[in-house]
């Protein structure tokens, strides 16, 4: 099958990850969370004390400690550097500054660099919110997954507790609503489908239902590219 680049795009937990990553898996593609990128550079601003108001603190970031990633056998790796950050850019604290971080120009011109380097080749799912409209417009897939708020915050409520972290759902919600707000009405490169791009509603699918719907979408295109 042709090797393509499939963008997966929308607001905070509408299953992009989940989706991206067993799309990947069954392509043989490269997966890529453009999400723990900016993740990333919040946890390293709340380490090392740089504000979240201090843009050129923040590339400097960037430029300090090279953001990689590992495939291993239990998932992706991310590295800040040499420190491993994998759960750490998961807790709330990272959760609820990231938009501020993600907000500024010149980190977003940063990562976008990476993310566009990453998918030079093609063969790349790569989710995020700007990954069909800035990253990769030329991107062959443009999928934008959506759900309820409400469906959205009972699976990060359920993802956190899997992993340890308690919280209180409505909490939650807001706090989902909150970073979709800021992250849809930023200047640079806000959250918005791209034109081109299909809307896939995930409420009340199963994850199989979702990865099947996208898949036929995936070899629809393909299809008309031959
Ligand atoms: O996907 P995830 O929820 O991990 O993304 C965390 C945050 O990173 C988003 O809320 C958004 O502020 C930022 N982000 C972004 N552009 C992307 C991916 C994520 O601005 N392509």
């Amino acid at each position: 099958m042709q090797k393509v680049n499939i963008a997966i795009d929308g607001p905070a937990s509408s299953g992009k990850s989940t989706v991206a990553k067993i799309l990947a898996n069954d392509y043989g593609y490269i997966y890529t969370d453009t999400g723990s990128m900016y993740r990333t550079i919040t946890y390293l601003a709340i380490q090392k004390k740089i504000a979240f108001s201090d843009e050129a603190g923040l590339v400097d970031l960037i430029n300090t400690y090279p953001i990689t990633f590992e495939q291993t056998a239990s998932g992706q790796k991310v590295f800040a550097g040499e420190e491993e950050v994998t759960q750490a850019i998961r807790q709330p604290d990272v959760t609820n500054g990231v938009s501020e971080v993600s907000a500024w120009a010149k980190v977003r011109h940063k990562l976008v660099e990476m993310q566009q380097k990453i998918a030079e080749n093609g063969g790349v799912v790569m989710d995020g919110r700007d990954i069909g409209t800035a990253v990769l417009p030329t991107a062959e897939v443009k999928i934008f997954l959506v759900a309820s708020v409400d469906e959205r915050a009972e699976r990060r409520y359920k993802e956190n507790l899997s992993k340890g972290i308690r919280t209180d759902f409505e909490t939650l919600k807001k706090e989902i609503e909150q970073r979709d707000y800021l992250d849809s009405t930023r200047v640079v490169s806000p959250l918005k489908q791209a034109q081109d791009a299909i809307k896939v509603d995930t409420t009340g699918l199963s994850i199989t239902e979702v990865v099947q719907c996208i898949k036929q979408i995936v070899s629809e295109k393909i299809k008309n590219l031959a």
